[in-house]
């Protein structure tokens, strides 16, 4: 299928064939057409699907349309978790609207909010927007959500996950009842569909299939080795292989820090990216790994969710995430958009366990290697107490009976449980 048949207007064909695209991903061909329609649509997409651009091209379609209203009251809303998915998303929308009359802006907390609130009071058609900051700016009076024709919930799980249910319900209750409803989620947990029952109109549901973007094109390994040599390790792969673009994920903001330092010891130019940093740091940090002046990227699951690196040919956890649904959302940062991609597991004695059940959530064993040098020990020192590791080794969980690794959604996610350090 082409754009062409999508029902998208001239100026946005336009805009999306000089970002190169060529036809578009499936979420965009199963979405667009039923945004258009006009209907509630519920979409199960996570990062690296297209997802951005299914819900951003036809709601610029359709507020281009829409009459022309002179003071320019916002008429969408896209919802994000985070200040980078929230300024990742505006960049879309610039992007996707450069042949149009619309105009949009961006709000989120940990900035200054003046400037915020002066683009805001030149009259914007779409607020991308994170829950904190559109609440303290709507009780200032700087925004108004009363004309709201549109509101999209961009990672829908994450924003459940991060706590913002009631923030979510105090915005739903500020627009008007008559509006489309957007949810795209990774995962439709019961959560989820509790909150998309209360304030979607018979959402129709659409699924991405992971095939060409994730997990299927993904070269997945497990390197075994001690807890002690995993910075020699990881250190060696990277310049071995020569490696100059990597996406290296730790479970803290500390491990994060540290292991830059280290590789920044070494000569291998490094970032790291988390949430105690400030939006400048990161959005630093992002550009330049982009760019290709930061070799390696070191990101918390916090933080890293719901970046936009394309392309990228290597991710290594550094150290296993403690829910197994996190290492998708992990390895799903490469091979994207067709390229095939590498993601590397350094796993020690004591993370065993969620090796497993990492395993179990994809459907398949992942091949296990030793490199020679970094044979893990016989002996592996004992797990600190305060260390609770996976709770599989505490009490099995049935088999899904499942093999399928597409069906990573159907189980309720536990991100709320997981906290950076
Ligand atoms: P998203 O899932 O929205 O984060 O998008 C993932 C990546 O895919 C981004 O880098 C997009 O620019 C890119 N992308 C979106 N739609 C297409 C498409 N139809 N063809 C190729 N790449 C795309």
């Amino acid at each position: 299928m082409s754009f062409n048949e999508l029902g998208l207007s001239e100026p946005l064909l336009k805009a999306v064939s000089k970002k190169g695209y060529t036809e578009p991903s499936p979420i965009q061909e199963k979405a667009i057409p039923l945004i258009l329609e006009g209907k509630d649509v519920l979409a199960s997409a996570q990062t690296g699907t297209g997802k951005t651009a299914g819900f951003t091209l036809p709601m610029l379609q359709i507020l281009s349309e829409g009459p022309k209203l002179r003071k320019r009251p916002i008429r969408a809303l896209v919802l994000t978790p985070t200040r980078e998915l929230a300024a990742q998303v505006l960049e879309n929308v610039k992007e996707y609207s450069k042949f149009l009359d619309i105009r949009s802006t961006v709000i989120f907390g940990g900035v200054n909010q003046n400037p915020q609130v002066r683009a805001l009071r030149n009259g914007v058609d779409i607020l991308v927007a994170t829950p904190g900051r559109l609440l303290d700016l709507q009780n200032q009076g700087a925004l108004s959500l009363a004309k709201i024709e549109i509101l999209i919930l961009d990672e829908a799980d994450r924003m459940l996950d991060m706590g913002f249910l009631r923030d979510i319900n105090k915005i739903l209750a500020l627009m008007p009842s008559k509006r489309q409803n957007l949810l795209f989620s990774a995962t439709f947990s019961k959560d989820i569909k509790k909150l998309a029952k209360g304030f979607m109109y018979h959402p129709v549901l659409v699924e991405a299939t992971p095939e060409n973007s994730t997990v299927d094109v993904i070269e997945q390994k497990v390197y075994h080795v001690d807890k002690s040599r995993k910075t020699a390790l990881i250190i060696k792969l990277i310049a071995d292989g020569n490696w100059q673009q990597v996406l290296v994920f730790t479970r803290t903001k500390h491990g994060a820090n540290r292991l830059c330092q280290k590789m920044e010891r070494k000569g291998i130019s490094a970032a790291a990216i988390h949430g105690n940093k400030s939006q400048a740091a990161r959005t630093r940090a992002l550009a330049g790994f982009k760019r290709g002046n930061v070799r390696v990227l070191v990101a918390t699951d916090i933080a890293a969710r719901g970046l936009d690196i394309p392309l990228l040919p290597h991710v290594i956890n550094f150290e296993l995430p403690n829910i197994a649904e996190a290492y998708v959302h992990r390895i799903g940062r490469t091979g994207r958009a067709g390229a095939s991609g590498e993601a590397i597991s350094l796993v020690s004695h004591d993370e065993r366990a969620y090796l497993r059940d990492i395993e179990r959530l994809v459907g398949e064993k992942l091949p296990n290697e030793i490199v020679e040098g970094f044979e893990p020990s016989d002996n592996p020192p004992p797990v600190k107490a305060n260390n609770s590791r996976g709770r599989s080794s505490r009490k099995p969980r049935p088999k899904s009976g499942t093999g399928n690794r597409r069906n990573f959604n159907s189980r309720p996610r536990r991100y709320s449980s997981r906290k950076e350090d």
